[in-house]
């Protein structure tokens, strides 16, 4: 379907063309105008498929330029990166229009927001945070805001977020069309979506859970003290950097890497760069600058391998991303959809690789189960043979574990960790990954509130 049939201004469909989009997605081909005609909407599409696209053009159609600008649409994302990713689609797709967006975002400086807050925003696209904190302020105004959406909202609807997204929410006017989408949903969060929504009309692409159909997904079952020789390999043969930086930025492959924890991203960076590899790195525990500077460098070819923490998992755009490696396993399974969702975006093609080894066996269980599909197996001479039965026992083994921990120490935050692997998760940068820490897991919504909010402020 073509743009210009949704009944969308000119102004915006030049800049479409300029984008160089010729026909919508079929996200957006069904939500954009589900959101015209003014409903909430909750929308499930794969990773890689527009789905920024799919609100952003109805919202910014709707808006019209006035002379003092008011907040007319609020925009939350779970990581900084995110939120500057969007408010840069917003300026794309709003090039010809004159609107003034503004994005809100913690680890920078408050003078520059608010120098800019008062110029005055039609759109603020913002992790909750920061958003808090300014309106605390007295800054911001949200009477005649008329579009609230959460992008990748079974993150912001997780107990890291729900708290100030529900505050956020209270101070909106009645009227709000709230929009929501993700490429991942369960139905606890969906329930809890629905509380917020107002008769939504979901729409959904494909089956849920799952990365774009290009994403060509590997396995590879190995020991855990190899890991780090397959990496090193791989990307020495594979991206040969930085010898090849002398080619076309067309001609040079690239990689993300992503690990469980900051600890473990720092090391495997270190181990990269001895092994002579060009690399740099991005988690929750570095400044904001940092980040900035190792994504800038990365996205623009200067380098070819990053190295993350789930904390790059969720909505980056990196256009011609080849490969996604994945260290180790995710400790919360849509983070896998996440992470390989990097990858074989806007039809492109992409490799996701796995490594799993016995201790992680659980986590590929629950990934699998997820998605509701095997992840296949790549021969590798470093391979061993996977026997799938094992899931099971090693899930039993799991279940006995968080129960014995549950009944022994009830959910007392302090009671002592089981090993160093968890005291290792208290690193991470999943903040859902915490309430594995403290036995949790069945009570999706009484996570360690604590944890999470530490974790989610470096995060936004
Ligand atoms: P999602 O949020 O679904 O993961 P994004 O909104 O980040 O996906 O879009 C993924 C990529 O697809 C971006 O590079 C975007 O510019 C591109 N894109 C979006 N819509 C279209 C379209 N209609 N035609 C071609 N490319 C598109
Ligand atoms: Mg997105």
């Amino acid at each position: 379907m073509k743009f210009k049939e949704f009944g969308i201004k000119k102004d915006i469909l030049n800049a479409i063309r300029k984008a160089g989009y010729e026909e919508a997605t079929p996200i957006q081909e069904k939500a954009i105008p589900v959101i015209m005609e003014g409903s909430d909407v909750i929308g499930l599409a794969q990773t890689g498929t527009g789905k920024t696209a799919a609100f952003a053009l109805p919202i910014l159609n709707s808006i019209e330029f006035r002379k003092r600008a008011r907040v007319r649409a609020l925009i939350l994302t779970p990581t900084r990166e995110l939120a500057i990713q969007t408010f840069e689609n917003f300026k794309k797709y709003g090039r010809y229009m004159d609107l003034k967006t503004v994005c809100l975002y913690g680890g920078a400086k408050k003078g520059n927001q608010l120098a800019q807050l008062k110029r005055g925003a039609d759109i603020i696209v913002a992790t909750p945070g920061r958003l808090i904190d300014l309106y605390n302020e007295g800054v911001l105004d949200f009477k005649s805001v008329d579009y609230f959406v959460l992008d990748e909202a079974d993150r912001m609807l997780d107990m890291g977020f729900v708290p100030d997204v529900r505050k956020i929410n209270s101070l909106l006017p009645e009227w709000r069309q709230m929009i929501m989408f993700s490429a991942t949903m369960d139905k606890a969060v969906e329930d809890l979506a629905n509380q917020m929504l107002k008769d939504p009309v979901r729409i959904q692409v494909a089956a849920q859970n799952d990365a774009a159909e290009t994403v060509d997904q590997r396995l590879i079952y190995t020991k855990g003290e190899l890991k780090d020789t397959i990496i090193i390999q791989f990307l020495q043969n594979e991206i040969k950097n930085p010898e090849n930086l002398s080619l076309p930025r067309k001609d040079r492959k690239n990689a993300i890497v992503f690990t469980r924890t900051k600890k473990g991203a720092d090391r495997l960076h270190k181990a990269l760069v001895k092994a002579g590899l060009l690399a740099v790195s991005i988690h929750g525990d570095k400044t904001q600058g940092q980040r900035k500077d190792a994504l800038d460098r990365f996205r623009s070819g200067q380098v070819q391998i990053l190295v993350a923490t789930d904390v790059a998992a969720r909505g980056l755009d990196i256009p011609k991303l080849n490969y996604v490696f994945n260290y180790d396993l995710p400790e919360e399974p849509d983070n896998y959809v996440h992470r390989i969702g990097r990858t074989g975006r806007a039809g492109e093609s992409g490799i996701a690789y796995t490594l799993c080894c016995e201790d992680e066996l659980h986590l590929l269980y629950e990934i699998e189960k997820l998605m509701g599909k095997e992840i296949p197996e790549a021969s590798t001479e470093w391979s061993l043979e996977l026997d799938r039965t094992k899931f099971k026992r090693h899930n039993k083994r799991n279940n006995y574990r968080r129960n014995f921990a549950r009944r022994s120490y009830g959910d007392n935050k302090n009671r002592p960790r089981r090993n160093d692997k968890h005291r290792d998760n208290r690193n991470n940068d999943n903040h859902r990954a915490n309430r594995h820490n403290d036995n949790n897991r069945d009570n999706k919504h009484s996570r360690n509130h604590r944890d999470n909010r530490d974790n989610r402020n470096k995060n936004n």
